[in-house]
C-alpha cells in the first residue's frame, strides 16, 4: 500500500516538473514559442539564478539552457 501511494506521488512529481522550460537569455523567444505550443497557453517567466529567489535559490542555481549548455536564466512554467 505505501509503496503504491509513493510511486503515485512521485509520478505527479515527474509530471509538474516536465511541464517547466529553461532557457538562457539567447534562447528565450524559442522556450517561449515551444511552451506555448506544447501547453497551449503563455508561461509564467521566473527569473532563476538571481539571489533575490529566496527559497527557489538552491533548487535553480544548477539548471541549464534547454537549448544549450549556458545556465538557464528563465524559467518559463505553467501559472497556477
Ligand atoms: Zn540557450
Amino acid at each position: 500500500m505505501l509503496i503504491i501511494t509513493y510511486k503515485s506521488i512521485e509520478k505527479e512529481a515527474i509530471k509538474i516538473l516536465s511541464q517547466t522550460k529553461y532557457s538562457c537569455t539567447d534562447h528565450i523567444d524559442m522556450a517561449i514559442d515551444d511552451f506555448l505550443v506544447e501547453n497551449e497557453t503563455f508561461p509564467y517567466l521566473v527569473y532563476v539564478n538571481n539571489l533575490d529567489v529566496g527559497e527557489d535559490l538552491n533548487q535553480n542555481c544548477n539548471f541549464k539552457c534547454s537549448y544549450c549548455d549556458k545556465i538557464a536564466r528563465y524559467a518559463l512554467k505553467i501559472k497556477s
